[in-house]
C-alpha cells in the first residue's frame, strides 16, 4: 500500500539553493572568513568536557542569559533555537495554525511563506513597490488582511533595505498581530527595533549567528519578545530541542564576539565596493545595509547567472521574484575580485 501525504504537499520543491564546489560560493550569504584558531581551540575543549549521555540544559539556561545579557534584555523574554528558521517555526506553532493568517510583504525571504505554509497558516502576501519601503497604507493591511502573524524583515532578504524603526514600531502599534522582525542582518546596517520591545508587547525580533557570528554550521537562532511570548514557545518546543553542543557553541562564539563583529567591517567594504563598481559594468543596483547587494545585469539575468557560475562564481537567480535581479554575497577580496572580473567577461 502507498501512504498519501497532506493535500498538496508533492506541488512544493524543497527549499534548496544550490551547494555547489565551486570557485566563490556567494549565493547563500554566509560569513566568507573561517573562524579563529584561538574559537576553534575553545570549541574543542568546551565540546571534549561535555556529558553527551545526559540530556542538554532544557531550557538552554546559560545562553538564553548571555544573549539576554547581550542585548539588556530579559533571560525570560529571550529564546534560542536550532537556527532561526526554527525560531520561526516555533512561533508560527504558537501563533499560526489552522485558521490562522500570516501576512508577508513582498519581495521578501520566501521561509516566512514556506514555513507558514509548513504549519498550517494561511499566507496572505502583499506586493511591496521598489524601493520596498513600508509606505503608511501598508501599515493598515495587518488589520484589513485580519492578520494573526506578520512577517518583517529588516534588512530584507533579498532586496537589502531596511525599514525605520518607526515604521516597525507603527506597524506593531496598529495590530494585534504578532509582528515577527526578521533582524538576520541587523549587524550590517539599519538600526534594530530591539529598544521597541519595552513598549510594544506584540513584537518579536528574531536573530540568528548564521551570518554575522559566521556560524551557519552550528544552526543557532534567537528571538527576543515579551516573556509571555516564549512562555508560549516553550508549550511547541520539543524537548531538549537545543543539543548540548550547540548550546556549547553558541557559548564559545559569545565570549569571542569580538573576533566575529571585527569581521564585519571587511564585510561592509566588500559589499561597498560591489556598489560601487557594478554600475560602471552597466548593471543596476539597489542600495542595501545587509552582506549582499540585489542587482540587475545588461544582460539577460539568467545567462549572465549561468556565465558567472561557468567562471566559477555562484550568486543568487532571484528572477522569479524580481525581474532580471541577482543577488551576490560580499565575500572576501578575492571572491569579489573574482566576481567583478567574472561579470565583465559575461556582459561584454
Ligand atoms: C540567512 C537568513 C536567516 C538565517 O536562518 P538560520 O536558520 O538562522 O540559519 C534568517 N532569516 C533571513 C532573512 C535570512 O536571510
Amino acid at each position: 500500500m502507498t501512504s498519501v501525504p497532506r493535500p498538496g504537499l508533492r506541488a512544493v520543491e524543497p527549499y534548496a539553493p544550490p551547494q555547489l564546489d565551486v570557485k566563490a560560493r556567494l549565493n547563500t550569504n554566509e560569513c566568507p572568513y573561517p573562524l579563529p584558531e584561538a574559537f576553534r581551540e575553545d570549541l574543542a575543549r568546551a565540546i571534549s568536557g561535555l556529558d553527551l549521555n545526559r540530556y542538554p540544559s532544557r531550557e538552554a539556561d546559560e545562553l538564553r542569559a548571555r544573549i539576554a545579557d547581550l542585548h539588556g534584555h530579559a533571560p525570560e523574554g529571550t529564546w534560542c533555537a536550532n537556527g532561526s528558521n526554527e525560531v520561526l517555526q516555533q512561533l508560527l506553532q504558537a501563533y499560526g495554525g489552522p485558521s490562522r493568517r500570516a501576512l508577508t510583504f513582498e519581495p521578501t525571504y520566501a521561509m516566512h511563506a514556506r514555513i507558514a505554509w509548513a504549519t498550517n497558516t494561511a499566507v496572505v502576501r502583499r506586493d511591496l513597490t521598489e524601493p520596498w519601503t513600508l509606505r503608511p497604507f501598508d501599515l493598515e493591511y495587518p488589520s484589513t488582511a485580519r492578520a494573526d502573524v506578520v512577517f518583517v524583515c529588516s534588512p530584507n532578504n533579498p532586496t537589502g533595505n531596511a525599514q525605520p524603526v518607526e515604521v516597525i514600531e507603527r506597524l506593531a502599534e496598529r495590530t494585534h498581530a504578532l509582528v515577527i522582525l526578521d533582524e538576520a542582518y541587523a549587524e550590517f546596517g539599519g538600526s534594530s527595533a530591539i529598544p521597541l520591545l519595552e513598549r510594544c508587547p506584540n513584537l518579536v525580533v528574531v536573530r540568528t549567528f548564521s551570518k554575522a557570528f559566521a556560524l551557519a554550521g552550528a544552526r543557532l537562532g534567537y528571538c527576543l519578545a515579551a516573556p509571555e511570548v516564549v512562555e508560549d514557545l516553550r508549550r511547541v518546543r520539543l524537548p531538549y530541542h537545543l543539543s548540548a553542543l550547540t548550546q556549547a557553541a553558541g557559548l564559545v562564539a559569545l565570549d569571542h564576539r569580538d573576533d566575529a563583529l571585527a569581521i564585519l567591517d571587511a564585510v561592509r567594504e566588500q559589499r561597498d565596493r560591489i556598489l560601487a563598481t557594478l554600475p560602471g559594468l552597466g548593471a543596476e543596483v539597489f542600495p542595501s545595509d545587509a552582506n549582499f547587494v540585489l542587482f540587475r545585469p545588461s544582460r539577460p539575468a539568467d545567462q549572465v547567472w549561468r556565465g558567472l557560475l561557468d567562471l566559477g562564481v555562484l550568486v543568487r537567480d532571484f528572477t522569479e521574484l524580481i525581474p532580471q535581479a541577482l543577488r551576490v554575497t560580499a565575500g572576501t577580496p578575492d571572491e569579489v575580485d573574482l566576481f567583478l572580473s567574472a561579470l565583465e567577461e559575461v556582459v561584454t
